[in-house]
């Protein structure tokens, strides 16, 4: 039993090992990139439609998609004008891996693009586990989830850079203690930079999106030291 400890550490070394070549890769043409994770159903494509059609007059967007099965996602961001949207199936795997993404990447002409925004299975388990070389992580959660999210999955609450709450729109019908929801956010990652918004009306939406053109023009400059 207790061998299999050192078997896991290996793995995810060589996973954290081609993250950090994805990142050099990203780094020497200059694209930012993003990781949105979040449970099924929460509106991660809903919100990369609405990042794509907010910024496509500043910024060139491509987006890679993970899905288990289908291509429906990466159609929908095809229409809301991405660049180029790849779709990494991953056959039943229920989360995206450094590699995954590596051999994904040929397909973008990364001189195309400025922002790539990669959308992870829906699950609150396991993504958070596998580094992937993005710049940043942003976990998408939603109203009609419930406020407890955070004290079930802290694993995936403590890891995220950002957190988008999504769906405030359905605050007057549905039951969600938003205080309970900000001060288990707030024990497990304080700070948390945080957007609240929904992608079905647009409110809220503006912050987000000057938040991630800022976030891109960040990355275009060359580090003064
Ligand atoms: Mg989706
Ligand atoms: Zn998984």
């Amino acid at each position: 039993m207790t061998k299999r400890i050192p078997v896991v550490e290996k793995i995810m070394s060589a996973n954290d090992r081609v993250a950090a070549e994805n990142r050099a890769h990203l780094d020497a043409a200059c694209v930012y990139s993003l990781n949105f994770m979040a449970s099924p159903g929460a509106g991660k494509t809903s919100l990369v439609e609405r990042t794509i059609q907010g910024l496509q007059d500043r910024l060139r967007l491509a987006v890679i998609n993970g899905d288990i099965a289908t291509s429906l996602d990466a159609d929908r961001a095809d229409a809301a004008g991405a660049v180029k949207s790849v779709q990494i199936n991953t056959g039943g795997n229920c989360h995206l891996d450094a590699i995954m993404l590596q051999d994904a990447m040929p397909q973008l002409t990364l001189g195309e693009i400025d922002l790539l925004i990669v959308e992870n299975v829906g699950n609150l388990i396991c993504p958070s586990n596998f580094q992937l070389g993005t710049h940043k992580s942003v976990l998408v959660a939603s109203i009609p989830e419930g406020a407890d999210k955070p004290y079930k999955y802290p694993g995936i609450y403590r890891g995220v850079d950002v957190l988008v709450i999504n769906k405030i729109d359905l605050l007057p019908y549905v039951p969600f203690d938003m205080d309970y929801f900000r001060r288990g956010v707030e024990a497990l990652n304080p700070g948390l930079e945080t957007f609240a918004l929904s992608c079905k009306t647009g409110e809220g939406v503006n912050a987000w999106l000057d938040w991630v053109a800022n976030e891109v023009e960040a990355e275009r400059q060359p580090s003064v030291w």
